[in-house]
């Protein structure tokens, strides 16, 4: 007899992870720590049931770099300007239509089926961190972005904080009130990362949007409430990898605490400080796709469902939003 242990498979797509980050290449910085293990960390989520992931796409530039990344491991990719950077339109060499003109090509030449570009985003709006970015520029180029998810039919990344009546209003009048603007040519898409409240996310999905959930979606007792009240056939699930990790204070604490330890070996790995980098271990504070089941596992939780009807309905939600249907 084999002392191996069956752990039983779940299935998971990251929706969320910043794989041009160098920190996965061990450069924390500007500073090498330790050495490239972006290989073990995709790996590790292998491991842990990831069958793919979409890799964001936060600039022109990022975009670009996202989908090197996809191509060269067979993962898929966002192409878009976050918030916090729509002032690279008007710095941009050529201006601002330059610059959603290179959105516009990459996304041209990048499109399912023949590309790994599968959304328009990072965009929206971000209220919070308004130093890089003053309001109504972030306003006049999330709308220019929408014009390019009505032109190639392509579900959308969004990126919404301490907007929301704006963020919200933007949508509708872009034609993105119903059915996530299916009848301007939009094919709905993602509010990733949500922090909001139960009636912002009740609008979201009402308007047709699904809504994608992390650890910085679950810090607080408020955020668990919010969590819960998004219904299961609308929910996402994501990582933000190597941010958001889910940290001892956080409220969905007492929910992972229940984690068997054959998950917890999967979603968790042993981890080692950065300096301390030890082969074949992931890193402390470096939050990696493999925690897409942790994430996973608290809204099972919060829902008082399995894992495996949680897993499996995200899993058809993130394939039919955005057209992976290769891996169902
Ligand atoms: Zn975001």
């Amino acid at each position: 007899m084999s002392g191996a242990t069956l752990v039983p498979e779940y299935r998971f797509i990251d929706i969320a992870v910043n794989l041009t980050d160098p920190i996965f290449r061990g450069e924390y910085r500007g500073k090498q720590k330790h050495e490239d293990d972006f290989d073990a960390m995709l790996d590790r989520s292998r491991a842990a049931g990831l069958k793919s992931m979409i890799v964001t796409g936060g600039s022109l530039e990022e975009s670009k770099q996202a989908l090197d990344v996809a191509n060269k491991y067979d993962l898929y990719a966002t192409v878009g300007c976050h918030p916090t950077r729509s002032a690279e339109f008007d710095s941009y060499e050529g201006g601002p239509e330059a610059y959603l003109q290179g959105l516009d090509k990459l996304l041209e030449e990048n499109v399912r089926p023949n590309g790994r570009a599968v959304a328009l985003g990072e965009c929206g709006l971000d209220y919070d961190r308004l130093h890089f970015s003053p309001i109504e520029m972030q306003k006049k180029y999330f709308r220019s972005q929408l014009a390019l998810a009505k032109k190639y039919h392509l579900p959308m990344f969004l990126h919404s904080r301490s907007c929301h009546a704006d963020f919200v209003q933007i949508l509708r009048e872009e034609g993105f009130g119903e059915e996530g603007g299916k009848a301007v040519g939009g094919a709905g898409g993602v509010v990733h990362s949500f922090t909001g409240t139960p009636d912002e996310a009740a609008e979201l999905m009402e308007m047709g949007f699904y809504l994608g959930i992390n650890g910085c979606s679950m810090k607080t007792e408020e955020n668990l409430k919010t969590a819960r009240s998004i219904r299961l056939d609308r929910l996402m699930l994501e990582t933000d990898a190597p941010w958001c990790s889910m940290t001892s204070t956080h409220a969905s604490k007492k929910h992972l605490d229940t984690l068997p330890t054959s998950l917890r070996a999967l979603y968790f790995p042993p981890a080692t400080q950065p300096d301390k980098f030890v082969r074949g271990k992931a890193v402390k504070g470096r939050n990696e796709p493999c925690a897409t089941g942790g994430v996973a596992w608290v809204m099972h939780k919060l829902y008082d469902l399995s894992l495996e009807e949680v897993a499996e309905q995200v899993f058809k939600n993130t394939v039919d939003v955005f057209g992976l249907e290769g891996l169902s």
